[in-house]
């Protein structure tokens, strides 16, 4: 969906309240009601109102594209039913002997994707450390059509610079694709760096109140959209209206709720370095993360995922988890309420024994947006 060119002059927030959301034309409703409906009358055979069938094109989730396109400065932007079926309708355009290039601390559910469903197909993969692009192009791996990088990435918070590896990726005819997910448009926008598509677990931080899954991804070449609404229509992942509804009220605040999530991480931060039962810190916006500069430069603010190891290994880390009372321990990630996970048993179990394998004293914490102080107080109580 095009981001209506009067819109362009808005600010961040103003956007993610108003593109795609004028009032209803029919009741003047306020708000993008929810279209639960699987077909539109039409007029006459061949006469319709640009809507024939919901697997097609829902107004609700028309709304939801345009504004998230918005939020990205992109063109074009396409919704799925999650992240993985984004990423899916993405990798859709490789044929047999392509090869992908991705960052070797990749969501555990995008590598698997990759190396079990697409290798299948006959589409090969490697991983590597992406922070520093030069690597990659003194160790370009044949016939490789897509890199795939997030940044900041999960869970070990690496940084990639998005220019340096789009030149890298365009020198060898490969596009870029940046999984946002981490950041939001709201902290980094990696179409304005030289990426090609951007990839977003819409459960996370754009719904941000753990109550709805979906993926989208923006764009602004035609021929790709083309591509993705063809997959769309054609493979069917495709969100309800419901789930565009929940998508869309949290896409509008989410200005605000990332400020709160910056500045509640940052506070984490402070208590955890200085903390004894902790090891390392891993956070960009710490200013001995090895690609602090490239964070500082491409980012406004360095989000609410913190990680850090204990000191005391994998053990500890267990402990520390289990004891913390107002983190909850669950899988996920980006929304109100914090979050507490073992990243090497639970989300990228499915990446143990790989180059993706993550240490085994990591801990993750999603900082939600509840008030810090108290916060802080559960995480004191559980390093002890
Ligand atoms: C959750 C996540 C995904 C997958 O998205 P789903 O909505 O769970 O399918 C992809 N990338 C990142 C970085 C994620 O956190």
């Amino acid at each position: 969906m095009t981001d209506p060119p009067s819109h362009r002059g808005f600010g961040f927030s103003t956007r993610a309240i108003h593109v795609g959301q004028d009032p209803e034309t029919v009741t003047g409703a306020v708000t993008v009601p929810v279209f639960q409906t699987s077909t539109f009358a039409q007029e006459a055979v061949g006469k319709h109102s640009g809507y024939e069938y919901a697997r097609t094109g829902n107004p609700t989730r028309t709304a939801l594209e345009s504004a998230l396109a918005s939020l990205e400065d992109a063109a074009f932007g396409v919704q799925f039913a999650s992240g993985l079926a984004a990423e899916d309708a993405l990798l859709r355009q490789l044929s047999p002997g392509d090869h992908v290039v991705l960052g070797n601390d990749a969501y555990g559910g995008t590598y698997r994707l990759i190396s079990k469903v697409f290798g299948q197909a006959g589409i090969s993969h490697s991983a590597h450390d992406l922070s520093d692009p030069s690597r990659l192009d003194g160790d370009w791996p044949a016939n490789t059509k897509i890199v795939w990088a997030e940044t900041p990435t999960n869970p070990l918070l690496s940084i990639v610079d998005i220019a340096a590896l789009a030149e890298v990726a365009h020198r060898h005819d490969a596009m870029l694709v940046i999984d946002n997910t981490f950041a939001t448009p709201y902290l980094q926008r990696p179409l304005s760096h030289g990426a090609d598509a951007v990839v977003h677990s819409t459960t996370k931080y754009l719904g941000g109140h753990s109550d709805v899954v979906g993926g989208f991804i923006a764009t602004n070449d035609a021929d790709l959209d083309a591509h993705l609404r063809f997959i769309q229509n054609a493979v069917g992942a495709v969100p309800g209206p419901w789930d565009c509804y929940l998508t869309l009220r949290g896409a509008k605040t989410l200005a605000v709720r990332m400020d709160r999530h910056n500045s509640n991480a940052e506070a984490i931060v402070d208590v955890l370095s200085g903390h004894s039962a902790v090891s390392h810190v891993l956070y960009p916006g710490l200013p001995d993360h090895p690609n602090h500069d490239v964070a500082s430069r491409q980012m406004t603010g360095f989000g609410g995922m913190v990680s850090f190891r204990a000191a005391g290994g994998r053990d500890a880390a267990m402990a520390i988890i289990e004891r913390c009372e107002l983190f909850t321990l669950a899988e996920s990630l980006g929304a109100v309420e914090s979050l507490i996970e073992h990243p090497g048993v639970m989300t990228h179990a499915s990446a143990a024994g790989s180059a993706l394998e993550v240490p085994d004293d990591l801990v993750r914490l999603s900082v939600g947006i509840e008030d810090v102080d108290d916060l802080i107080a559960d995480l004191e109580q559980a390093l002890g």
